[in-house]
């Protein structure tokens, strides 16, 4: 995306008086919207058309494999007002709880995720396991998913990104989130230009939110974020309180690791894409976000989750560096199998995503049949 700025370029500051030029959405933006919706209700009706089939419950054995890992960010209650601009990253407690319920009613054993590789390794024809995961240490796994997990006493891993927990990295997806959930334009200057961009209704949110989050992806990740806590704060919108409102400090950290049923893992400091900084980077991010980990609970974590975690953002690569733990996750959909001890180091795990927050859908896909059926298999997420 051009037009908010490059780095390294020459920036001089425009004054607020300067004349802003409205970002008018583009034909591209209307068909991704609205391809977007068309997505998620074609998934919906796979997923449905499955559950009513009952074709999940027939799926053959080796689609299902040995077990899931599940893959959660925000467990919270929801909030009907509030814009939301990720909205498959939330799910509420209750669906929590219905999830665990379902899935152990089907059979499905908790394990804490360390002992997947055991599980791999043992014997065929045991019961299948399910290992529940939560990205990036927001608040609302201690607060809200927590004590889910302790009533039914299911093992979880957390995955840390140290930088949030210590207050030295802000968490752009959630300032750009709340920035443009406040205002009705968004005012940005690059360069000499000042631009500004439509967030007046839901829709126009959700555009220019892709549209920035397309730039952010698309420019050195530090540089962008750096001006995107900037362009917040021009807005009223400081990144460090987001940070703080969101994620869980080091003394809350520590109080869900002192949870019997919890395990930490580490995120990296930065939550950086690793595929898109330098091998130096890679590593030095990977070892300070374990270094800090260590440092605030008092023994190394050993595993890991790569940030973001999709093909776009480890490959093999990030597996290679990753070869230091235990085993290493990805958000690349899919079952486990025994031939998954082969790649410790980039395990699938499946989205519990919150625009599918019905149990005959989590049937349908841990059966493994979705992603035979439906070829993009990154779509889940
Ligand atoms: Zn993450």
């Amino acid at each position: 995306m051009v037009g908010l700025g490059t780095p390294g370029r020459a920036e001089f500051r425009t004054t607020a008086a300067a004349p802003a030029v409205a970002v008018p959405f583009t034909v591209h933006d209307f068909a991704r919207h609205l391809f977007l919706g068309a997505k998620f209700a074609a998934i919906s009706a796979t997923l449905e058309a499955m559950h009513l089939t009952r074709a999940a419950r027939f799926a053959p054995d080796r689609l299902r494999g040995r077990g899931v890992i599940f893959t959660l960010h925000h467990v919270r209650p929801h909030e009907p007002a509030r814009f939301r601009a990720s909205t498959h990253l939330e799910i509420t407690p209750d669906f929590l709880e219905a999830v665990i319920r379902h899935v152990t009613a089907l059979g499905y054993q908790p394990i804490p995720l360390t002992e997947v590789p055991a599980r791999l390794a043992g014997p065929e024809g045991g019961p299948r396991f399910v290992a529940f995961t939560l990205d990036d240490g927001y608040r609302d796994n201690l607060v809200h998913a927590r004590p889910v997990f302790e009533r039914h006493s299911v093992p979880f891993t957390v995955f840390a990104t140290s930088g949030f927990v210590t207050r030295e990295r802000t968490v752009w997806w959630q300032t750009l989130e709340k920035t443009i959930a406040a205002v009705d334009d968004l005012y940005w200057d690059a360069g000499e230009r000042r631009h500004r961009f439509s967030c007046t209704g839901r829709r126009a949110k959700a555009m220019t939110f892709r549209r920035v989050a397309d730039w952010m992806n698309s420019v050195d990740e530090d540089w962008a974020i750096s001006t995107l806590d900037r362009v917040a704060a021009e807005h009223g919108i400081s990144a460090a309180a987001v940070v703080e409102q969101e994620v869980m400090n080091v003394a809350e950290l520590r109080d869900l690791a002192a949870s019997p049923m919890a395990t930490i893992g580490a995120h990296t400091w930065s939550h950086v894409n690793l595929r898109r900084v330098s091998h130096d980077r890679l590593v030095e991010d990977i070892d300070r976000g374990v270094a800090e980990v260590t440092s605030i609970l008092g023994h190394r974590p050993t595993v890991f989750a790569y940030p973001y975690g999709s093909h776009a953002s480890a490959g093999v690569r990030e597996f290679a560096a990753a070869r230091g733990f235990d085993l290493a996750v990805t958000t690349e959909p899919g079952t486990l199998h025994a031939a998954d001890l082969e790649r410790l180091t980039a395990l699938p795990r499946i989205s519990i995503n919150g625009h599918y927050q019905r149990t005959s859908w989590i049937e349908a896909l841990i059966s493994g049949l979705p992603f035979e059926l439906i070829p993009h298999r990154a779509d889940f997420d």
